[in-house]
C-alpha cells in the first residue's frame, strides 16, 4: 500500500505543476455547481408562482415582511435576555444581522429587478423559463471549460511524465537499456502511459468527489446516532480487505498484461525490422504464430482484469450492505422493542424513533453509493498504478555508469590511455542460470599518445568489450582506465565522450540529410567544417553527384545508400568531432576493397596526432604501415601485444592463428 501511495503523491507532484489550472477548473466547477443548485432553485418559484397564485411582487414583499417579522422577535428576545448571558446575545444578534442581510437583499431585488418583472403569472412563468435556459447554457460554457481543463491537465502531466521518461531512459547504460529492450521502452511511454492517463482522469473526477460524499454522510450518521454508526464502520476493515484482495490480484494481472503488450511490440519491432528477411526467407508463418500466441496473452490477462473487475463490484457491494445491516439490524431491534440496549449494552441514548432509524439509514445508504462507484473505478485505478510503477520504474532506474559527484577537469588526451588488470561480466545468465564467464579477464595495456593500435582477436574475444569501456558504455568490474593518469570515472561524461570518435561496422545513421548526420558528430560545426571533413572522409565526390547533395535525406538507417557511402559518411561523422581517440570497431571488416583503401587512405592523414584503435577480426595487410602495435586478444585475455616485428619474434604462432596476414617480405 505504501509504494503505491508513493506514486499517487508522485503523480500528484507533476499535477501540481498546473496549480494554476487545477485552481481554474475548481473555480469552474464552483460555478457549474452554483448554477446547478441556482437551476434547481428556480423550483422554487415556479411552484409558487404555478400553485399559490402568487406573483413575484407579491412574493418578494410577504418574504421581507415575514423576516422583519423574525427581526422583531429576535429583537424581542434581545430584550428579555440577562446582560450577563454574552453568549446568547451575541447567537441571537448574529441572526438577526442574518435576517437583515436578506431583508437588504429582497429590498434591492424589488427595487433594482422587480420593475422588470411582469406582473402578470403567465409573464413571470416566461420570465422564470428565461432565465432557467439562460442559467442552463451558462452552466453549460462552463461544464465545457471545466472539461477542457482537466482535459489539458491530464494531458499536460501525461506528456510530463512522457518527456522524463525519455530522459531517464537516455540517461541509462547501454547494458540496462539492452535488458529492457527497445519494444519495451515503447510501451512503456505509450500503452502503460495511456493507461495511467485514464487513472488520473478517474482520479480528477471520481475518486475526488466520491470519498468526500461518503465521508460527509459517515460524519452526519455519527451525530445521529454514534453507537450505531460505530457498529457499522466497524464493519468498514472487511470492505478494505475485499478492496485489497482484488486490489493485489488486479495490480498483478495489469503488470502482465502490459508485459504481453511489450511482447506485442517486440514481435511488430522485429517482423518489421527484419521485413527484408522476413520476405526473402517467407517466414510469415512463424510470425503470425508468434504475433497470435503475443494477442493471445494479451487476451488472457485482459479477460483476469475484466473478471476480476466485474467480480469486485457486486461483492463490494455486498460487503457495503452488510456494513449498513451492522448497524440497522441493531436500530431496528432498538426501535421495534422500544429499547435503548441490546443484551446489557447501551447502543441509544433513549429509545430510538422511526425517523432517526430512517435518517441513519439514508446516510448509510448515501454512504453506499460512492463505495458503488469507486468500485467501478477501481479496475482502471489498478491498471493504470500498475502502468504507474512500470513508467517510474524506468524513471527511477540508475545508470550503471554514474556521474562523478565532483567531476576532474579533462584535458585533451595528449599522453597515455591505459588499461589496469580490468575485468568485465555481462550482467545476467545464461539459461542454466549459471552467470556469463569473464568476457575479459585481467587486462592490463598501456597505448601512448598517436599510436595506431589493432586490436585483433577472433570472434567473441572480447575487443569490442575492451573498447566499450573506454566511453563508458560500461564500467570494469575490477580494474581501472586511466586517460593520461586519470580515472576516467572522475570525468564527466559527455566530456570524456566528446573526445572519442566511434566508427562500427554497421554504420548507424539517422533518416536526416547527409548534412545533418555528419553534423551529429559535432552540432556546433560550421558549413565549412562539415563539407571539410566529407572531403577528409572522401565522401564529398558520390555526396556531390547527389541532385541534391547534402540536402539528400537517407532513409532509414540510410536505407538509400550503399553501404560503402554509409560508412564514408560515418567516416566524416567521426572527423567533423575532431576527436584525440578515434575508435574504429571492425570498420575496416567485411567492406570491399575500395573501402578499405578509402579508409586506409583516411587514416593515414587523419591519425596524426591522435590515438587510434583498430578492431578486427583479421588484420589485413594493408594497414600494417599505419599500425605501430598489435594486442592479441583470446577468450578475453590478453594473449600478446607488440610491433609486427616483436609478435613475429616471439609470438608467431599467434599471429598465424589470427590469420593476421603477413607479407613474407616483412617477415624476413
Ligand atoms: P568481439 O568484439 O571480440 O567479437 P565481444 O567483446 O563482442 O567480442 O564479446 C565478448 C564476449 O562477451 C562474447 O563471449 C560475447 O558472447 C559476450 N557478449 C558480448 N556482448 C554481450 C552482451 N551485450 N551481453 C552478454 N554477453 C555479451
Ligand atoms: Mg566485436
Amino acid at each position: 500500500m505504501d509504494g503505491s501511495m508513493q506514486n499517487y503523491v508522485r503523480i500528484s507532484l507533476y499535477v501540481f505543476r498546473y496549480r494554476k489550472l487545477v485552481t481554474l477548473s475548481v473555480v469552474c466547477a464552483l460555478i457549474v455547481s452554483a448554477f446547478w443548485a441556482m437551476n434547481l432553485s428556480l423550483a422554487f418559484p415556479v411552484v409558487k408562482v404555478l400553485f399559490e397564485n402568487d406573483s413575484l411582487h407579491e412574493f418578494v414583499d410577504k418574504e421581507i415582511a415575514a423576516r422583519q417579522a423574525t427581526i422583531a422577535e429576535h429583537s424581542a428576545t434581545l430584550l428579555q435576555l440577562p446582560d450577563s448571558d454574552v453568549k446568547r446575545r451575541a447567537r441571537v444578534q448574529y441572526l438577526m444581522g442574518e435576517q437583515s442581510g436578506y431583508v437588504l437583499m429582497l429590498t434591492r431585488i424589488r427595487n433594482s429587478v422587480l420593475p422588470w418583472v411582469p406582473q402578470d403569472r403567465f409573464d413571470t412563468m416566461a420570465a422564470i423559463l428565461l432565465i432557467l435556459l439562460l442559467a442552463t447554457v451558462v452552466k453549460g460554457m462552463f461544464i465545457y471549460f471545466q472539461e477542457l481543463l482537466v482535459g489539458s491537465i491530464v494531458q499536460l502531466t501525461v506528456n510530463a511524465i512522457r518527456q522524463d521518461c525519455f530522459r531517464a531512459a537516455l540517461r541509462l547504460d547501454i547494458q540496462s537499456l539492452g535488458n529492457i529492450g527497445t519494444p519495451s521502452l515503447m510501451s512503456r511511454m505509450t500503452n502503460d502511459i495511456e493507461q495511467m492517463t485514464q487513472a488520473i482522469r478517474v482520479f480528477g473526477v471520481t475518486l475526488v468527489r466520491e470519498p468526500l460524499k461518503a465521508g460527509a454522510c459517515t460524519l452526519w450518521a455519527f451525530f445521529v446516532n454514534w453507537r450505531l454508526a460505530l457498529l457499522s464502520v466497524t464493519m468498514v476493515p472487511l470492505l478494505g480487505l475485499v478492496f485489497n484482495f482484488f486490489g493485489k490480484r488486479l495490480r498483478r494481472a495489469s503488470h502482465r498484461t502490459m508485459e504481453s503488450m511489450a511482447r506485442i511490440y517486440e514481435c511488430i519491432a522485429e517482423t518489421f525490422g527484419a521485413a527484408r528477411i522476413v520476405i526473402a526467407f517467407s517466414g510469415f508463418r512463424k510470425h503470425r504464430r508468434q504475433f497470435l500466441k503475443a494477442n493471445r496473452d494479451y487476451y488472457t490477462g485482459s479477460m483476469k482484469i475484466v473478471m476480476l473487475g466485474a467480480l469486485s463490484r457486486p461483492i463490494s457491494e455486498t460487503m457495503g450492505v452488510l456494513c449498513v445491516f451492522a448497524a440497522l439490524a441493531p436500530g431496528a431491534y432498538l426501535v421495534l422493542r422500544q429499547t435503548d440496549t441490546i443484551l446489557g449494552i447501551q447502543l441509544a441514548a433513549e429509545p430510538m424513533s422511526i425517523a432517526e432509524l430512517a435518517t441513519l439509514y439514508a446516510l448509510l445508504a448515501g454512504t453506499l453509493d460512492p463505495v458503488r462507484k469507486l468500485s467501478s473505478v477501481f479496475e482502471q485505478i489498478k491498471r493504470g498504478m500498475a502502468g504507474c510503477e512500470r513508467v517510474f520504474g524506468l524513471i527511477d532506474q540508475r545508470t550503471t555508469v554514474p556521474e562523478p559527484p565532483t567531476p576532474r577537469v579533462l584535458i585533451p588526451h595528449n599522453s597515455l590511455i591505459s588499461f589496469k588488470n580490468v575485468s568485465f561480466r555481462y550482467e545476467g545468465t545464461d539459461t542454466e542460470g549459471i552467470p556469463r564467464p569473464l568476457a575479459l579477464r585481467n587486462i592490463s595495456l598501456d597505448i601512448r599518445f598517436g599510436e595506431v593500435i589493432a586490436v585483433v582477436g577472433g570472434n567473441g574475444s572480447g575487443k569490442s568489450t575492451l573498447l566499450s569501456l573506454l566511453p563508458r558504455f560500461m564500467d570494469p568490474a575490477e580494474g581501472q582506465v586511466l586517460i593520461d593518469g586519470v580515472d576516467i570515472r572522475e570525468l564527466r561524461t559527455s566530456e570524456l565522450r566528446s573526445q572519442i570518435g566511434l566508427v562500427t561496422q554497421e554504420t548507424f545513421l539517422f533518416n536526416d540529410t547527409i548534412y545533418e548526420n555528419i553534423r551529429y558528430g559535432n552540432p556546433t560545426a560550421t558549413a565549412e567544417m562539415i563539407h571539410q571533413a566529407a572531403e577528409k572522409a572522401q565522401a564529398a565526390g558520390f555526396i556531390n553527384q547527389l541532385p541534391e547533395g547534402y540536402q539528400t535525406v537517407i532513409g532509414e538507417k540510410g536505407g538509400r545508400l550503399s553501404g560503402g557511402q554509409r560508412q564514408r559518411i560515418a567516416l566524416a561523422r567521426a572527423i567533423v568531432r575532431n576527436p584525440s581517440i578515434l575508435i574504429l570497431d571492425e570498420a575496416t571488416s567485411a567492406v570491399d576493397s575500395h573501402s578499405e583503401d578509402v579508409i586506409h587512405t583516411v587514416l593515414k592523414d587523419f591519425a596524426v596526432g591522435r590515438t587510434v584503435f583498430i578492431i578486427t577480426h583479421s588484420l589485413s595487410s594493408a594497414f600494417l604501415d599505419l599500425v605501430t602495435r598489435i594486442a592479441v586478444l583470446e577468450h578475453g585475455q590478453l594473449r600478446a601485444v607488440g610491433t609486427v616485428a616483436e609478435l613475429q619474434q616471439h609470438a608467431p604462432a599467434v599471429l598465424h592463428m589470427l590469420q593476421v596476414d603477413i607479407p613474407q617480405t616483412r617477415a624476413a
